[in-house]
């Protein structure tokens, strides 16, 4: 049978390598295969695959939110050129999807490609998302975040306020490593609808920077990454609904079930989503209403929770794509570690009595 993955993005290409390994004629088709990639991915070293290519790996991860957390959890950035990589027996096709069937996928040039088609082609829809502007600076520099033995640091996200702002809303720094001299900085909306202009954010991140004298760097990385795209039944990646509402992650999802999906394939097997992926992924919108509705000022509370929770519950939050038991206990057991007032705007978040929607 032969396989064509619509899209070359970490999903598309995990799963093109995945079916080719499995001996499936495999075809990737994306509009600018060649074009380099700019992002950091990262991940949590325990949500991904062994054989994932990890670039830089720390073993433990800090978070400050009312309180500061020490997290004994490995945090790693892939290489995006392991990352984009394929085999010579995976065909690529520079070309844009414009119509598929399950079995057909035409370019806007008039080709045809034919295989079983598996949609691959990244976030479509949704209105709340994450945004971040990042530089890149040397380690030396970046020990008022990371600390002078950063390198064995992730800094996931401080909520002490930027020196600077022209609007209420929350954002946090994110640091990591990503080489053994250089450190990403990023300033970071979490989840906002629409999401947070990046100008603001680059203007946060620049007066962090200067108060400790700091020369920003000319190259940026900019962020923005869809919360609440829609869910397509047999998509793969971002396109299938993988995105985590609360994170923005879906890389290590896609890493770790390559190989599951490329199986079901092979075995000329459907690829559906379960009731209980389903459910999780609805549960996981709720949540994000409610981060989008609490006051800015009560969100480093809402994450002193989180980060009280036990490594396991945290965990279950944030991975398991279908543990539904896990992600309500993890809910729940957040829910009765907060404030009475924050409970209530948790339960009723007054943004999502206007705005709420359960896509997928
Ligand atoms: C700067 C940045 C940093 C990020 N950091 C992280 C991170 O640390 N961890 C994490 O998990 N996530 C991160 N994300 C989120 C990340 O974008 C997604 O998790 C990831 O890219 C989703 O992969 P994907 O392959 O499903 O979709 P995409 O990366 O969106 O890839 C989709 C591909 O399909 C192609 N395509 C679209 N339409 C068509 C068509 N009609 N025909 C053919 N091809 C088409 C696109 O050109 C694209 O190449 C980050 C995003 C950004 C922008």
């Amino acid at each position: 049978m032969d396989v064509v993955v619509v899209g070359g993005g970490p999903a598309g290409r995990a799963l093109a390598r995945a079916c080719a390994a499995r001996g499936l004629g495999t075809t990737l088709v994306d509009p600018r295969p060649e074009r380099p990639w700019r992002a950091t991915y990262a991940a949590w070293v325990d949500e991904l695959p062994a054989d994932a290519p990890v670039a830089v790996r720390t073993s433990r991860a800090r978070a400050v939110t009312t309180a500061e957390h020490v997290i004994a959890r490995g945090y790693a950035v892939l290489d995006n050129e392991r990352l984009r990589w394929l085999p010579d027996d995976v065909r690529v096709v520079a070309g844009r999807v414009v119509a598929r069937t399950g079995t057909t996928a035409t370019l806007a040039d008039g080709r045809v490609v034919t295989g079983r088609v598996v949609d691959a082609s990244g976030s479509v829809g949704g209105r709340a998302a994450q945004t971040a502007v990042g530089v890149v600076l040397p380690a030396r520099s970046a020990t008022p975040f990371i600390g002078a033995d950063g390198s064995d640091e992730a800094l996931i996200m401080d909520w002490r306020k930027p020196p600077a702002a022209t609007t209420g809303d929350p954002t946090f720094l994110y640091a990591i490593p990503v080489s053994a001299d250089e450190v990403l900085v990023e300033e970071t909306s979490l989840a906002r609808r629409p999401g947070l202009p990046l100008r603001e954010l680059r203007l946060r991140l620049h007066a962090r920077l200067a108060v400790h004298g700091i020369p920003v760097p000319d190259d940026e990385e900019r962020v923005r990454i869809a919360l609440d795209g829609r869910a397509r039944d047999g998509a793969f990646g971002a396109a299938a609904g993988w995105v985590h509402p609360a994170t923005g992650y879906s890389v290590a999802a896609a890493l770790r079930r390559a190989p599951v999906v490329a199986d079901l394939i092979a075995n000329g097997r459907e690829v559906t989503r379960s009731a209980a992926e389903r459910a999780v992924r609805r549960l996981r919108l709720r949540g994000l209403e409610a981060l989008l509705a609490l006051p800015p000022d009560e969100v480093p509370e809402f994450f002193n929770g989180f980060f009280q929770l036990s490594d396991s519950l945290q965990r279950d939050y944030l991975g398991g794509h279908d543990d539904l038991r896990g992600t309500a206990r993890a809910m729940l057991r957040l829910f009765g570690s907060v404030s009475w007032g924050m409970r209530a705007r948790l339960a009723f978040p007054v943004q999502s009595a206007k705005v709420v929607r359960t896509p997928g």
